[in-house]
């Protein structure tokens, strides 16, 4: 009874503080006798783990939910001829990731040790290799077959579909594809992303192809930029951001923007009207979900950014039943720039400054994103791990966490992950560590 009792007890502790804290990855041990690599996890509580092996090239993977990387951990002693490397990395929902590019394996097992008052908890994973197995040739990653982080860039309308019209007559499709070049002008010159725009010039693009396209190229991001118009208000200005919800628009303004930019299909896709749509929407709704929360994140992520260089209309991330952005496997924002229905937005629409200015805030916001879930297998992420492109910040009298990531034009959540704080705390002189991707 007494041990039923506390068994309980400790089920309930562990629940509670499980969801308060995330679990500490301490430190990583390797050891290798004959064909046989046995790694040691060490962790400051249990957690949920998920282990499995991808080839071309081989690797495995190690995902620890819920779970941050101690700054101390060293790589040093991590390689022999069967392990090249060891990488870390987040994965979605508080994951961290361990990767090992390993040599071909024969067999992997791995079990839990849970911890006592002088052990910590510890994940074990062997690994067995073939007995004849080669020594790894240095270059089997080399950082030429990482990819680059691919952004589909979606001016919206176009052709025949010439958007909102501003009071002084420019075009939402003009001023739509202007930011979207500055945009993947900016995300070209980084050495580790790549945009594709989903028109180039003044052309009609259904919006199923665009959604295609950002399919097609196995793009990380889908980014549909606009600047539309609200009706008989000439002073509402201001970005907002749209990603689609699972129960369609949410709000007011959202559905009739969802109205309007749907309607885009029926000037120029016929054969999106009756069943066939219905079906594909249906069909795309149920792989919705996990693409969905990412989607949201990232559009946190770009409209702080955005709140720096304009004035925000929306202060949340507005879900929305837009078409355009019903990819099911690709996340996907949309971007309200402003209104051109505001004749000062409209004239700022037309600048280049202006246009830069909002590319940059949403590349940075991107990027922002990105830092804390880098894609797997790219060159961001490799960089991340590789080089430290921090510098300290040593914390004085009246600092707070959110300011000091205001300054440094970093998100709060990249700096807390960074620095493996989990609320707000932080003590005089203590040294925080800034990233400076910029
Ligand atoms: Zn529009």
């Amino acid at each position: 009874m007494l041990i039923k009792r506390i068994g309980l007890f400790c089920a309930l502790y562990f629940m509670v503080t499980h969801s308060w804290s995330a679990a500490l990855l301490k430190d990583v041990r390797m050891a290798k006798h004959n064909n046989q690599v046995r790694l040691v996890l060490d962790l400051d509580s249990n957690v949920n783990t998920h282990v499995f092996s991808l080839q071309n090239p081989h690797r495995l993977v190690i995902d620890l939910e819920n779970t941050i990387l101690s700054k101390s951990i060293k790589k040093d002693n991590l390689q022999n001829n069967f392990i090249r490397d060891i990488r870390f990395g987040g994965g979605v929902k508080e994951a961290l990731r361990v990767v090992l590019d390993v040599a071909r394996i024969t067999k992997f097992t791995h079990f839990m040790i849970p911890g006592n008052q002088t052990q910590n908890t510890r994940m074990v994973v062997d690994i067995s290799f073939p007995e004849n197995s080669s020594k790894l040739s240095q270059n089997q990653v080399s950082s030429d077959l990482l990819r680059d982080i691919r952004i589909v860039i979606d001016p919206g309308h176009g052709g025949k579909d010439p958007g909102a019209i501003g009071p002084n007559g420019t075009w939402e499709s003009v001023v739509a594809l202007a930011v979207s070049q500055r945009l993947a002008e900016q995300i070209n010159k980084t050495q580790d992303m790549r945009a594709f725009l989903t028109r180039s010039g003044d052309s009609f693009v259904p919006l199923r192809d665009r959604m295609e396209i950002a399919r097609e190229r196995k793009a990380d991001l889908f980014v549909s930029i606009h600047a539309d118009a609200l009706d008989n208000n000439p002073r509402v200005r201001g970005a907002s951001i749209y990603t689609l919800s699972d129960k369609g628009a949410v709000d007011e303004a959202s559905k009739r923007l969802a109205k309007r930019e749907n309607e885009d299909i029926s000037i120029g896709d016929v054969s999106l009207s009756g069943k066939d749509d219905s079906f594909a929407s249906l069909m795309m709704d149920l792989s919705q979900g996990a693409t969905n929360e990412a989607s949201l994140e990232i559009g946190e992520f770009v409209l702080t950014e955005l709140s720096r260089v304009s004035s925000i209309r929306k202060k949340k991330v507005q879900q929305s039943g837009l078409l355009v952005l019903k990819s099911p496997d690709v996340p996907s924002i949309l971007i309200e720039t402003t209104y051109i229905s505001n004749p000062n937005e409209e004239k700022k629409l037309k600048d280049r400054n202006f246009q830069n200015k909002l590319a940059n805030a949403i590349l940075k916001g991107v990027r922002n994103y990105f830092l804390v879930n880098p894609p797997e297998e790219t060159k961001f992420a490799k960089n991340l791990q590789n080089q430290s492109r921090t510098i300290s910040y040593i914390v004085r009298r009246g600092d707070t966490l959110s300011e000091i990531a205001d300054l440094y034009s970093i998100s709060l959540s990249v700096l807390r992950r960074f620095n493996q704080i989990n609320g707000s705390n932080i003590k005089i002189g203590q040294t925080l560590q800034i990233p400076l991707y910029y």
